[in-house]
Parts: structure tokens; C-alpha cells; sequence
């Protein structure tokens, strides 16, 4: 008797402690491992924020203002560390396997957008919050005016290997095209010495128009002139959206950011 009753004792404690465990997630984890997770599961910054910049990533989180505050620290983490390098990386080589595979002409080109794909203006967002501030033209205009915005490291190393394969270069910019002097300028500092076009905003033309129309109207009027885009990449998904996006695209990581 003694002992059925701590059996039903025993039985009603797990049972309470398992609706407990449920309120807070327990049973929800979808596998129970190392989750860097409280114990009850609760919110942790770390990992909210990483499934945030995989949700932009994939764009699921679209038109998206301004970097979640909680997430100054991770994303801030993330383009100083080793994550973002290596992730930009694996774009690029896996850029790099295509391009390999095809048999180049002379009129194929390649087409890179400039801000956080060929340049990196991260020295920039490093002091405006990571994209936690809300975007703002005048300084961000003066930054780009002093013209000495470093080469993302892994899209140099694209680009050269791309000339090397015969391709040729078309960078595609939201940047207008007042500030196509400076833009070359940084171009060549940066160490992009050669390219076919260098295509800037005519905001006479698309002043109000998303980036995605601009973009995709540009790059047809390439094809237009007789161009084959075998590859386009940038770090927006405005960069591989649309029309005449090229043969095959490559996202960039980009978590500071989001331009439609
Ligand atoms: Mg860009």
C-alpha cells in the first residue's frame, strides 16, 4: 500500500514537472542537445539573433529597417569575426566552381554590385551600431566621399580569378552617379584595376524606383548591347532579384542592411 502510493506520488510529480517543462519549451525543441538555450528555455540574445540573420539571409525577414538593438553585439560578433570572412568565403568559391565549369566567349561578363560586395564599408557601421542606427545619407555619404573603403577580401580574390578566366567585369551600383568619380577612385585603392562598365544610379531615371527595377533594367540593357551575364553577385537579395538576373546568382552575407 505504502508503496502504490509513492508510485502515484511519483507519478503526479512528473507529470506536473512535465507540464512545467512544456510551458517553458522543454518538449518543443525540436532536437534536446547542447541548446544554448536557458534551462527553461527561455530567451537568449545569441541565439534569437542568429536565427534572425538566418531569416535575412534567406529572406524570410524582408524589408527590414534597422538591426534588431539586442542584436548590436552579435552582429557587430559577426562581421569583426572569423563567421563572416568565412561565410563570404564560401560564396566565393562556390562562385569561383561554377565559373570554372563554363566555356568563356568574350562577350560573358560578370556582375559584381560594389557596397558590401566589392568594397566593405564596414569601418563605417562599426561606429553606427552594425545597422542598429537608422540609415543615415548625410554621413553615410560622407564616408563614401572620402573614397577609402577596403576590398571585401574573398570577392577580390573572385574577381582576379574571374579576369583570369577571361570574364569580364560589370559592376552594377545603387551608388549615383555623382559619386562615380570617388567610386572609381576607391575602386582601383582597393585593388579592382580593370572592368568592362562600372553602371551607376541615374536618379533622373529612377529616382522613387526600387532597386530591384533599377537594377534588373540595367542589366537587361547590357544584354541588350549583345552582353551574356553568366554570373551576378551582391550581398542584397535587390542584387539577384527580378529580371535578367544572369545565368547563376551568389548571395554575400549582409546582416547590416536591407535595401528593396
Ligand atoms: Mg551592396
Amino acid at each position: 500500500m505504502r508503496m502504490k502510493v509513492f508510485v502515484f506520488v511519483l507519478a503526479v510529480s512528473v507529470g506536473a514537472w512535465q507540464c512545467e517543462g512544456s510551458e517553458h519549451g522543454h518538449e518543443n525543441q525540436i532536437f534536446p542537445l547542447r541548446m544554448k538555450t536557458g534551462s527553461g528555455g527561455h530567451y537568449i540574445p545569441e541565439v534569437s539573433c542568429q536565427s534572425w540573420r538566418v531569416g535575412v539571409e534567406a529572406h524570410n525577414v524582408v524589408e527590414w529597417k534597422t538591426v534588431p538593438a539586442d542584436c548590436e553585439g552579435y552582429v557587430g560578433n559577426y562581421m569583426l569575426g572569423k563567421q563572416y570572412r568565412s561565410d563570404s568565403k564560401t560564396v566565393c568559391h562556390e562562385a569561383f566552381s561554377y565559373a570554372k565549369t563554363l566555356n568563356i566567349t568574350s562577350r560573358d561578363i560578370w556582375v559584381f554590385d560594389v557596397d558590401e560586395t566589392t568594397l566593405s564599408n564596414l569601418p563605417y557601421y562599426a561606429h553606427h551600431g552594425f545597422g542598429v542606427e537608422p540609415y543615415n545619407a548625410t554621413t553615410s555619404d560622407e564616408w563614401v566621399e572620402v573614397g577609402e573603403a577596403p576590398a571585401l577580401p574573398e570577392s577580390l580574390k573572385l574577381y582576379k580569378k574571374l579576369l583570369s578566366l577571361g570574364i569580364k567585369i560589370v559592376f552594377l551600383t545603387g551608388r549615383p552617379l555623382n559619386q562615380k568619380a570617388v567610386t572609381v577612385t576607391n575602386l582601383k585603392i582597393a585593388g579592382y584595376h580593370k572592368w568592362e562598365k562600372l553602371i551607376l544610379k541615374d536618379t533622373s531615371i529612377y529616382h522613387g524606383k526600387t532597386a530591384v527595377t533599377y537594377k534588373s533594367s540595367e542589366r537587361k540593357k547590357v544584354e541588350k548591347e549583345g552582353y551574356k551575364i553568366i554570373g551576378n553577385i551582391g550581398d542584397q537579395w535587390s542584387d539577384i532579384l527580378g529580371t535578367n538576373t544572369g545565368q547563376r546568382t551568389f548571395k554575400l552575407p549582409d546582416p547590416m542592411y536591407y535595401i528593396s
